[in-house]
């Protein structure tokens, strides 16, 4: 979410004629995006303020900006904290620093910015909804991101058509809960129709979605992505815990059981699919018992990503406030590294019945030497046969692969199957 709202911003800046720098030193405008998700998170970007301090004082020209999660609607403590910061922004509310910056420049932002779509890339992202109603206890999203708010259809349809006349192949439609998408809309549209319209943009060839919630996955938004040819058979579907008393005390709304019926329900209306899940291990009164089910719930579903992370504490939350983190940090780790072993050999298994298969390969760009995109299952997959001084960006090519590892494929180019651009 923060990715795709620094795009965004980023894009407005440059309607306004400013463009990137490689560092703070060099920039007339700094802006720090923060997330607070986690506290090392936060802490690293009070790191970062701090730093910005004598930088600031050296050149008081500069703009500094503070934007995201760190800021809630009330920011008097953080102006006596930080005095030098000259202005705080709400996530996705960039107004202030746009009319800052027009004022430094002499220019009326509303009149250079046309509407604020990220830059163009091969594969980006669209916001559909900011904030979350659920409150799962260990989470602070919903106290600094606020309640649902969708976007209109048209907004994001017209936004998915502005970006693929930029060049843009895919995107990806973000929300803390994509699939309670549209219920605060008049008319109630759903994911699944806001699909439809982002699947009709001529031009683009792929669309994605994240990040799911068990309880909102209708039958509907899954029918819609069998349905649906541009919709990746890819679904990110938390489950965060196995054991139903943490469940309970994470307040996810289901159980274990309700979970794995709707992965049944997913597989058996989408063939194909590729399925993702994020994990935390060691929450508050956690079990040894209690966290097997965990493994046991991975080692039945065999999901082809998962992504895992030990609790801690989040000031803010519920869990903060009426639970104790009692989960000792070396077991936590040691459950941690449990499951990202069993992950691996899980992974290593699912992808090494890949080998020798055939693939659509969207190319986004190059990594140590190599050109790399994905498939529509969204696994990443590295070009072997390609010079990587040929531009390969965009394409969309199918590759034959040749070697597997759990976190990723590698291939050779049978034939370019659309030449992009035509
Ligand atoms: S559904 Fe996700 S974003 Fe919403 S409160 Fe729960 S963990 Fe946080």
């Amino acid at each position: 979410m923060n990715v795709a709202d620094s795009e965004r911003l980023e894009s407005a800046l440059g309607q306004m004629g400013l463009s990137p720098k490689s560092s703070p030193q060099e920039a007339d405008v700094i802006v720090l995006n923060s997330c607070v998700v986690r506290q090392s998170a936060e802490d690293k970007v009070i790191g970062m303020v701090t730093h910005l301090k004598p930088l600031k004082q050296e050149n008081p020209d500069k703009v500094v900006a503070l934007m995201g999660c760190m800021v809630g609607p009330k920011t008097d403590a953080l102006e006596q904290r930080y005095p030098y910061v000259d202005v705080f922004l709400r996530p996705q509310q960039y107004q202030p620093l746009l009319d800052l910056v027009g004022e430094r420049m002499g220019i009326d932002p509303e009149g250079c910015i046309g509407p604020l779509v990220a830059t163009p890339d091969v594969a980006t992202y669209i916001p559909i909804i900011h904030g979350c109603d659920k409150f799962c206890t260990f989470c602070i999203i919903p106290y600094r991101r606020g309640r649902e708010v969708s976007r209109p259809i048209e907004d994001i349809v017209r936004e998915a058509e502005l970006l693929a006349n930029r060049g843009v192949k895919e995107v990806t439609l973000l929300g803390q809960n994509v699939d309670s998408y549209g219920h605060d809309l008049p008319g109630a549209p759903d994911l699944g129709d806001l699909l439809a319209g982002v699947n009709a943009v001529d031009k683009l060839q792929r669309v994605r979605f994240l990040t799911s919630h068990p309880n909102d996955m209708s039958e509907h938004i899954i029918d819609s992505v069998a349905a649906l040819d541009k919709v990746c058979e890819h679904i990110n579907l938390p489950f965060q815990a196995g054991d139903d008393i943490v469940l309970d005390i994470m307040r996810r709304g289901y159980t274990n059981d309700d979970y794995r019926r709707k992965i049944e329900q997913i597989r058996k209306g989408i063939p194909n699919v590729s399925l993702a899940t994020d994990v935390i291990v060691g929450f508050c009164g956690e079990t040894d018992a209690q966290f097997q089910e965990t493994l046991k719930l991975l080692q039945d579903i065999r999901f082809d990503k998962v992504h895992a992370a030990a609790y801690s504490t989040r000031e803010g939350t519920i869990a903060a406030r009426n639970m104790v983190d009692d989960v000792p940090h070396d077991e936590k780790q040691a459950r941690l590294k449990a499951l990202e072993a069993l992950q691996e050999q899980i992974a290593t298994g699912i992808n090494a019945k890949l080998l020798g298969q055939e693939m659509d390969v969207l190319i986004e760009g190059r990594k140590r030497g190599r050109w790399f995109g994905r498939n529509r299952n969204d696994k990443l997959v590295f070009i072997e046969n390609v010079d990587v001084d040929t531009e390969m960006s965009g394409k969309m090519v199918q590759v034959s692969i040749n070697k597997t590892s759990p976190w990723s494929l590698q291939g050779s180019i049978a034939a370019a199957v659309l030449a992009v651009g035509d």
